[in-house]
């Protein structure tokens, strides 16, 4: 013993169990680096009470934030092959695989789930981007298209949210033909005469934007949210010009027509059940 394990390092530790208390307790905002008490952070759904900065949110508390008193039934996916390919990158594609579901609790990239949006029956398909970057693979592709089914089944809207970075390279080409199906899978629901609401939510791009992504009737973005197909310097790369400002940003895409709207988090219930309610032509024709 001396004064070095005695004094020195019982005050090391006191300094740095002090500081885990906060990072508990409070988080920085990514954008003005201000901190934010965790629970007025859950009562303002993760967006920034200081500079209105949108964090992103799991696909649960999409589920939350989205139907009538927070309720709804997930439905079970269908099973996929897992690895399909015996992908081995600095990883097995299994053990990234399993890595993400303790990380996240979610058997894939994307969760389903009905129930009700201002009294309207709905159903909600929201991404994970946790899991792999919300990459798209058969899981995800075959979710969508479960989730199409029950829209029509049930007579409802679909929404669907999206967080992806595209394909899921793990799954090569398989990935790839997730992007027609979930393109039919939109399809059906259309052709059901019920509408396909699309919430883009950052980041979406890749093969996710390149698919159903940008297939809603109705196309609405959160602020600030990346949406894309490849990255902006690979584009500045390739047509060697400097991009505009706020290029792939959700008020870009909304002055140029290709998002519908631009809604904060804390106005999209209402938004969705205002839409939902307007949209719902099949009940009030049986009316
Ligand atoms: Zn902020």
């Amino acid at each position: 013993m001396n004064w070095l394990t005695e004094f020195v390092r019982p005050k090391i530790r006191t300094l740095f169990a002090r500081r885990e208390v906060p990072e508990n307790l409070w988080q920085q905002c990514p954008s003005c680096q201000q901190m934010i008490f965790h629970r007025d952070l859950a009562t303002n759904l993760k967006v920034c009470p200081h500079c209105g900065h949108h964090m992103r949110a799991s696909a649960i508390e999409r589920l939350a934030w989205t139907f009538d008193d927070g309720s709804y039934t997930r439905i079970e996916l269908p099973k996929v092959p897992a690895d399909p390919l015996r992908f081995r990158d600095s990883k097995r594609y299994t053990d990234r695989l399993k890595e993400a579901r303790d990380k996240t609790h979610q058997d894939d990239a994307l969760v389903v789930a009905h129930g009700r949006i201002g009294g309207h029956a709905a159903v909600v398909a929201a991404m994970e981007f946790d899991f792999m970057g919300g990459s798209m693979g058969a899981a995800v592709g075959e979710g969508i298209v479960a989730a199409a089914r029950l829209a029509v089944l049930q007579e409802a809207p679909l929404i669907v949210f999206t967080a992806s970075g595209g394909a899921r390279m793990q799954e090569g080409a398989i990935s790839l033909m997730q992007m027609p199906r979930t393109v039919i899978a939109t399809r059906l629901v259309k052709e059901a005469g019920l509408p396909v609401i699309v919430v883009l939510t950052d980041p979406t791009t890749g093969g996710v934007t390149a698919s159903f992504a940008m297939l809603g009737d109705i196309q609405i973005a959160e602020p600030g949210a990346l949406i894309g197909f490849a990255g902006a310097r690979v584009i500045e790369q390739t047509v060697r010009e400097k991009l505009p400002e706020g290029f792939q940003r959700a008020e870009y895409l909304h002055e140029h027509g290709i998002v519908d709207m631009v809604v904060k988090r804390t106005e999209l219930r209402a938004t969705l059940t205002q839409l939902v309610g307007l949209l719902r032509v099949k009940e009030l024709a049986a009316a």
